[in-house]
């Protein structure tokens, strides 16, 4: 990059606003009986409700409400009590009724945040402006049959919760951030399975630029069908440029939805807003508002499982781990289960993050397999490492013998294994403290000038009494005594 390019961009400054989608793990849609479930074959969970046929009427699935209401607790979000739900229409192929039931001016949660989490420890709090409940339309399969387009009825109706972020991004960096906390939340919450690739996330990203400083944002683009968080970025990071380099051109930025393509890199314009849709928005003539009481809301705070960030804290402050530990722990919720159960049999945390993200995660990504499917008792795990701490055996052979043994045989022991594979160290001091002699006796000269302050020599008489112990002994208690034999 030369100067004069870095310079153009410096100029200006982007906003960036996100608007997220979350299919909700509920078992039946948004407003009808209908199965909610990905992959059933085709128009096979699609009732008259789900059609909107003449006489049918939906109801409020009081699943989904619940899911909104722990969202809007684990953000911080102001409940609503009285929950309108209004009529937004318009004509597509995939939305049968012709119209979707969704919130528009009485959303469920209005403010909240969410902490993203940058490089180097750096956080920047996400404001969100608003989350509200609505039903998401079928599919449309434009790459099945090569000259037609298919439905799919089947997500017709689903469940769910958009999440609208306040214009507070500034790279596509940051909206990754907050896109990985935002799955983390909803994994945690049990109210979504965060799977981008499946469509149960999904964002799409509102992108102005304006010269730095500015008071007036610049106008907007909306760039959608991104799936991945990291096509999200990119698509972000392209859009910034683009528009910049249109301001530059003296080119108006046109109030467009634009397309991301991720095999090119670029967006490109889908269509314009400049004559957008009226949505006619109403209220839902057939659905009564949904009341949601203090009571109500207790009754959830109550059954609130613990959070990422409070795991976060815990694991940072309380058991003293690294960021970066904390995070690659708890980025499955099912891992930091696992380690929580570890850590009540275990006071060494830091060790049993290592076993969790070492050992024992090399064995499941061997096999294909997920923690849920790790059989062994985390007190089996906890035993191994205070025999380490105890010195009775080395990590070394914990993780490469005892580990697999222990994986094989499972009703054994640590201890036994350890004992039966002959790996228990010797860390009985007076027979050390024989060996050690022994070892010494070979080098008078050498002793001599380790007093005189060759230091470095350590390592051979400490190597001489491990050969002379066959490996078996303790290397730290080892190092103690040799150290304080020489100095006698
Ligand atoms: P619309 O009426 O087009 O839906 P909203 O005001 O509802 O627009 O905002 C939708 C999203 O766009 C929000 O996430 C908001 O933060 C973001 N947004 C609004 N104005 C801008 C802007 N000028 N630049 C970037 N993002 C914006
Ligand atoms: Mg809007």
């Amino acid at each position: 990059m030369n100067r004069k390019f870095m310079s153009v961009y410096d100029k200006y400054e982007s906003v960036i606003g996100l608007e997220c989608h979350i299919q909700l793990l509920t078992k039946t849609k948004m407003y009808s009986s209908d199965v909610a479930e990905y992959g059933a074959l085709p128009n096979t969970n699609v009732s008259v409700v789900t059609l909107g046929h003449p006489g049918t009427l939906p109801v409020v699935n009081a699943r989904a409400v619940e899911f909104a209401v722990k969202l809007g607790i684990a953000v911080n979000a102001d409940i609503r009590e009285e929950n309108q739900f209004a009529r937004k229409n318009y004509f597509y192929a995939d939305l049968p009724k012709g119209y979707q039931i969704t919130q528009d001016k009485t959303p469920i949660c209005n403010g909240g945040y969410i902490i993203a989490k940058l490089k180097d420890g750096i956080t920047k709090k996400i404001n969100l402006t608003r989350i509200h409940m609505e039903e998401d339309a079928g599919k449309s399969l434009h790459d099945i049959d090569p000259f037609e387009t298919l439905i799919d009825l089947n997500r017709a109706g689903t469940p769910l919760l958009e999440i609208v972020t306040e214009p507070e991004f500034r790279s596509g960096e940051e909206a990754y951030a907050y896109l990985t906390e935002v799955r983390k939340l909803v994994r945690y919450l049990d109210i979504c399975d965060g799977n981008m690739e499946e469509g149960s996330l999904r964002c799409d990203a509102n992108i102005s630029v304006m010269l730095k400083g500015s008071k007036e944002f610049g106008k907007k683009v909306e760039v959608k069908n991104m799936n991945s968080f990291r096509n999200v970025q990119r698509a972000i990071d392209f859009e910034i440029k683009r528009q910049i380099d249109l301001i530059e051109a003296s080119e108006p930025i046109a109030g467009e939805t634009r397309s991301f393509d991720a095999v090119k890199g670029l967006t490109f314009s889908l269509r314009s807003k400049e004559n957008a849709n009226d949505y006619r928005y109403f209220p839902e003539p057939d659905l009564q508002p949904v009341f949601i009481t203090q009571e109500y809301i207790n009754k959830i705070k109550a059954i609130m499982p613990v959070l990422p960030d409070e795991l976060f804290n815990k694991y940072t402050k309380e058991y003293k781990l690294g960021e970066y530990d904390a995070l690659q722990l708890m980025d499955l919720k099912e891992v930091a289960a696992y380690y929580n159960k570890l850590v009540t049999f275990t006071s060494n945390y830091k060790s049993a993050a290592n076993w969790v993200m070492g050992p024992i995660k090399a064995y499941l990504n061997e096999r294909a397999l997920t923690i849920s499917e790790f059989t062994l008792e985390p007190q089996k795990i906890a035993e191994i490492i205070s025999l380490i701490d105890e010195g009775k055996i080395s990590n070394a052979a914990a993780s490469q013998s005892i580990f697999p043994e222990l994986m094989k045989s499972q009703i054994k022991t640590a201890q036994q294994i350890a004992k039966e594979l002959d790996l228990l160290q010797n860390s009985n001091s007076n027979e050390l403290q024989d060996l050690v002699n022994e070892a010494l006796a070979k080098f008078p000269e050498k002793i001599t000038e380790y007093k005189n302050g060759k230091v470095g020599l350590l390592g051979l008489f400490v190597g001489e009494v491990m050969k002379l112990s066959k490996g078996k002994a303790d290397p730290k208690l080892l190092n103690q005594i040799v150290k304080e034999t020489l100095e006698k």
